[in-house]
């Protein structure tokens, strides 16, 4: 075992479809390349799209697909307390304010948050967040700086956090945020490695801003294409009637999510089970061979 840790962390709001099912598999075998666990989070911290019963389509998938994960399965439900707790100490930083904004006047302005209630930071709007939580969000300031990464798929990386503007922390109806949840979590669970699809590029350098206020450590990054509709060019997903993997064509799945993730397999590589071709494409894994635009689904 080395030190590298990577994980899959699929919302539990519907089943797996390929485009899921390729961040699983890139994923695992490259925690396994680099001989590192593997773990699983489940990002239920949205109660509200939870699709009842998606949670376990989500497990089976995974254990058919041979896509078995170290340690114990997390549940952002489990988590409200460590978000709190970190909500607090950027509320020290008075790096968070307390936002009335309503959704229409924030729809008359486009492009980035205009920073309407940057100045509701006060001990009076804090003390309003512990006792009427639900009548506003709290942002995170992002202010001027601009952050640089190196993504291990699609190279340098540069955002101006101006340009991307201050994020929600917690929401509306007083859920924890998506932004919020990831970066406590993956620090917890001492994640070093995210490999992820492309869609969630443009929330990295947020997610960056966030690690380096609470002085979590630094991870690295590598985002994978995503796959679309042939017929309109859509991202695959849920929302756009993404089809479920089919658990009987495991071994079909993997070849063609391996195929997708420009590796190079053996030429009897269909003839092969899903544990054969997990093995080989750990032997094998070159990240620099992911392609990387966009994918058409077959
Ligand atoms: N939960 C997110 C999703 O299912 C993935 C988040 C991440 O990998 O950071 O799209």
């Amino acid at each position: 075992m080395t030190d590298h840790i990577g994980r899959f962390a699929p919302s539990p709001s519907g089943p797996l479809h390929s485009g899921s099912l390729l961040a699983a598999v890139a994923s695992y075998v490259d925690a396994k390349a680099h001989k590192g666990q593997w773990l699983l989070r489940i990002e239920d911290v949205d109660r509200h799209r939870t699709v009842k019963g998606s949670r376990d389509r989500i497990l089976k998938s995974l254990e058919h697909h041979g896509l078995h994960w170290d340690g114990t399965i997390e549940l952002q439900t489990n988590n409200d307390d460590r978000y709190e707790a970190a909500l607090e100490q950027l509320h020290q930083q008075q790096k968070v304010f307390f936002c009335q904004c309503s959704r229409t006047a924030l729809k008359q302005t486009p492009g980035p948050y205009p920073g309407t209630c940057r100045t509701k930071k006060t001990s009076r709007y804090i003390a309003a967040t512990r006792h009427q939580p639900a009548s506003h969000t709290l942002r995170f300031e992002c202010g001027e700086d601009t952050i640089d990464f190196t993504d291990r798929i699609l190279g340098k990386q540069s955002f101006e956090l101006a340009q991307l503007g201050d994020f929600i922390l917690r929401r509306r109806d007083s859920l924890f945020a998506y932004q919020l949840a990831v970066v406590i979590d993956d620090a917890e669970q001492s994640v070093t490695s995210v490999v992820r699809g492309a869609d969630l590029l443009s929330s990295t350098p947020w997610q960056i801003a966030l690690q380096q206020a609470l002085n979590l450590p630094a991870m690295n990054y590598a985002h994978l294409p995503l796959i679309t509709h042939a017929n309109n060019g859509q991202k695959l997903s849920k929302q756009t009637g993404a089809l479920a993997i089919n658990n009987s064509h495991a071994a079909n799945n993997i070849y063609i999510a391996l195929t997708q993730l420009g590796q190079q397999l053996p030429e009897q590589a269909q003839r092969l089970s899903v544990e054969q071709l997990l093995i080989w494409a750990i032997d094998h894994w070159q990240i620099n061979r992911i392609p990387k635009t966009a994918l058409i689904a077959s």
